[in-house]
């Protein structure tokens, strides 16, 4: 069963309303709230619930459970192919993904939000689809240490989870920035497990970024049983860190480094790139990794102002895999302590793989020798 309404998620100054659609598939518990382009910008989120539709309303598919999605949650900045609105329009909140879970009587995004709110508060898991530039490695960000949250990350199933920490264990600019107030972080505080994953690539609809979209959404509601069927095991990264920025400390322009590409593992002090200046030729900065971890982002744009972030790096979390190569040997290597992965000869040896962030690796079976 599909139904979708027009709702009014504000007024601007003109009295004219901000609209947008809200699908509504199956019914009964339990509910999966889904959304896109609150930064409008970022539309292959939207072109990924486009695709999901057509699934949802397949004949042959049953849902055992709701789901929510809303493929324009922000029609301003969607518009205006934009991440944040005008001054005129919001000057408190210009970035509607800092004032969740918003406010009726608030500025024009806490309005807006609070309309949205109305749906997503009564879920049982949230799905914010952002994506991120050209040049950002997918991945998806939870709360560190919510194991709900990290179930739903590992079932939408990117190969890098980000454990974002929040509130007392962050640092200052994680409050600064106002990062409390993120739908994802707001929900969380309120007990729904929520994810944002970030596909790669904005403005423009990449057919990988969406197709790793659609398989995670059809994994989450897998994985929250609205819908038959097995949840690919996940076998990916966990680092920490989102704020993890090397920035220019000079204006200039930039020149990265051939090891500074997305994805790679880099090793605190690893040389990165350079900044120089355009018109005297002077060396300005030479860039190093400030940690060890993976590379998670490099600035698109060569010309750089001081303070603009160059690369970003995730650290690894504290975590061992454990091979187990029959039924007696186990082999455990911790990935993050300058150790790499061990050599494998026949990688279709490897059985079995158990991960666990808390430094107790956990072996679940086992499965006979080889
Ligand atoms: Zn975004």
């Amino acid at each position: 069963m599909h139904t979708s309404e027009q709702i009014t998620l504000a007024h601007l100054p003109s009295g004219v309303p901000i609209q947008t659609t809200v699908h509504t598939y199956g019914a009964g518990s339990p509910t999966i709230y889904v959304q896109a382009a609150q930064h409008g910008r970022e539309i292959n989120g939207t072109e990924v619930l486009r695709r999901l539709h057509e699934r949802l309303t397949d004949k042959t598919v049953e849902l055992d459970g709701t789901v929510i999605a809303v493929p324009v949650a922000d029609p301003l900045t969607f518009d205006r192919v934009s991440y944040t609105t005008p001054e005129a329009l919001d000057s408190v909140n210009h970035n509607m993904n800092r004032c969740w879970p918003g406010d009726f009587e608030g500025s024009l995004h806490e309005r807006m939000t609070a309309s949205l709110w109305a749906y997503a508060g009564q879920a049982d898991a949230i799905v914010d689809l952002h994506t991120g530039s050209l040049s950002m490695l997918t991945h998806t960000v939870y709360l560190d240490g919510d194991t709900d949250c990290q179930r739903l990350a590992k079932a939408f199933g990117t190969d890098l989870l980000l454990a974002e920490a929040a509130g007392d264990t962050a640092d200052t600019e994680w409050t600064e920035r106002d990062f409390g107030g993120k739908l994802r972080v707001a929900a969380t505080r309120r007990n729904i497990p929520s994810i944002t994953p970030e596909l790669a690539h904005n403005k423009q609809l990449v057919e990988s970024a969406i197709d790793i979209g659609v398989k995670g959404m059809v994994a989450v509601l897998t994985e929250w049983g609205l819908i038959d069927g097995e949840v690919p095991e996940w076998d990916g990264t966990i680092a920490r860190n989102h704020l993890g920025r090397i920035r220019a400390d000079q204006s200039g322009l930039f020149q990265p480094a051939t090891a500074a590409v997305v994805g790679s593992d880099v090793e605190s002090g690893e040389y990165l790139g350079d900044v120089y200046h355009p018109a005297t030729y002077d060396h300005l900065q030479t860039v190093h990794a400030d940690r060890d971890g993976i590379i998670y982002s490099v600035t698109e744009e060569a010309t750089v102002t001081a303070g603009n972030t160059l690369v970003g790096v995730a650290e690894r979390i504290e975590w061992l895999r454990w091979y187990v190569y029959s039924s007696s040997v186990i082999i455990g290597v911790p990935l993050s302590r300058g150790l790499r992965e061990i050599p494998v000869a026949d990688r279709s040896n490897r059985l079995n793989v158990f991960e666990d962030s808390s430094r107790i690796a956990r072996v679940d079976c086992f499965v006979g020798g080889f």
